[in-house]
């Protein structure tokens, strides 16, 4: 047996890491455990919005809190922070009636955004379609990150940050139990911790580790496709880019008064029906993402979303970008897909195994915004801080 943690961290992806980084900020001994050489999960398979504007309830309040630390973090590590801000833009009655709508909540609360008229839009953002832009809600304050270089610098900011940090990569935890008053974590290979608490943030990983208690929840794995152009250096498409079906799709929208008389339009329902909705990055190469699309499956039956990307669904995807953008999309650079876990209530999944064993997964598609703000409450709890 090794060194005693105060906390063992299974995963190191954003809802490990956050974990790990306000354990660490609250003076504890931390051991953050990643099965593979680097996180490739999610965490960097993502589109790296950071955009509170899009969550309700509590996950609003994550995300806000989670832009602070994203901006404050930035300020003394370059973590790959820009903050280029968020829009949605709307292109028919029914999505201009809810940015409207989401203006008024947001005024309210005093959470600032500003409406962009066409003309506005098209003078900010000049590779967008006067044919498919009515109006947006602008968020001039959000964030992104550049998912593939995010996780990896922030490692690198902690290590340098907290000497009581040790990552330990390329080490899959295989048994996790409570013993004699401490937890232990075995991993393959037979060597063991111990810790005082043990947070499991495995991502959508249900096989390996408690698969009895997640076989019990109603959670789901979703399928993600993304598809990247070619670098397109003379384009300049600034933060995070909403469109019309990510208004249809979004928590935030579907609190607003006018959301239950929302009907879909024909033109729009095959993309429903792949839970496609458009958001464009561009990310600092160049390159643009565009995606994405959800298809589920629940847990135990993940193969049945098959190993292959839809060609069909990337067709669909790449019809609708043209619709709202004019940009060269065409000699992809890359396409796949990433997972999440998700669980029915839209909620994190949460269960704390003989006390000591706090499982926090299947965040969905918030974790890059709401995961560091649900790690610091979390890591308060498990402590009793
Ligand atoms: C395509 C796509 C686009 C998205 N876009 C956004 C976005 O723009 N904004 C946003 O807020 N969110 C976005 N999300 C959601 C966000 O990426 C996820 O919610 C978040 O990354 C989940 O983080 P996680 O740490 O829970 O999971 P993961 O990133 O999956 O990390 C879990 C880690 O645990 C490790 N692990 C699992 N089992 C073990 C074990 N037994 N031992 C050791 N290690 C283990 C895995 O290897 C992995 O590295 C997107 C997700 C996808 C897939």
């Amino acid at each position: 047996m090794s060194d005693k943690y105060d906390l063992i961290v299974v995963g190191a992806g954003a809802m490990g890491t956050f974990h790990a980084y306000h354990a660490l900020a609250a003076g504890k001994k931390v051991l953050m455990l990643e099965k593979d050489q680097r996180p490739i999960q999610a965490t960097v398979r993502n589109f790296g919005m950071v955009i509170a504007s899009g969550m309700s309830g509590k996950w609003f309040d994550y995300g806000v809190y989670g832009t602070g630390l994203y901006k404050s973090i930035q300020e003394r590590f370059d973590v790959s922070v820009r903050n280029n801000g968020s829009v949605y833009i709307a292109s028919d009655d029914d999505e201009q009636q809810l940015i409207h709508e989401l203006k008024a909540h947001y005024d309210t609360i005093g959470y600032g955004c500003e409406l962009l008229s066409q003309h506005a839009i098209l003078a900010k953002y000049p590779t967008l379609k006067a044919t498919y832009c009515r109006e947006a809600l602008y968020f001039p304050q959000e964030v992104s990150v550049e998912p593939n270089l995010f996780i990896h610098r922030i490692h690198a900011f902690m290590q340098q940050s907290f000497e009581n940090l040790s990552i330990r990569r390329s080490t899959a935890v295989t048994g996790c139990d409570v013993s004699n008053g401490e937890a232990q974590v075995t991993v393959a290979g037979g060597e063991k911790f111990a810790a005082e608490q043990v947070v499991v943030a495995s991502g959508h990983e249900f096989k390996l580790l408690f698969p009895e208690v997640f076989k019990l929840q109603n959670l789901s794995v979703s399928k993600l496709q993304m598809l990247r152009t070619k670098p397109l250096p003379a384009l300049s498409l600034s933060g995070n880019i909403g469109t019309g079906l990510s208004i249809r799709r979004y928590e935030a929208f579907r609190e607003c008064p006018g959301y239950a008389g929302i009907k879909t339009p024909e033109h729009l329902q095959e993309l429903e029906s792949y839970g496609i909705h458009i958001l464009l990055k561009q990310a600092v190469d160049g390159t643009v993402i565009i995606g994405d699309s959800h298809e589920y499956a629940r847990i135990g039956e993940e193969e049945n979303l098959g190993y292959a990307l839809n060609q069909h669904i990337n067709a669909l995807m790449l019809n609708e970008a043209g619709r709202i953008a004019d940009f060269d999309m065409t000699g992809l650079s890359e396409t796949w897909a990433g997972h999440y876990g998700l669980h029915d209530s839209e909620e994190i999944f949460e269960n704390t195994v003989d006390g000591r064993i706090h499982i926090a997964v299947g965040i969905g598609g918030k974790g890059m915004t709401c995961s560091a703000g649900y790690a610091q409450e979390n890591i308060k709890r498990i402590f009793g801080e």
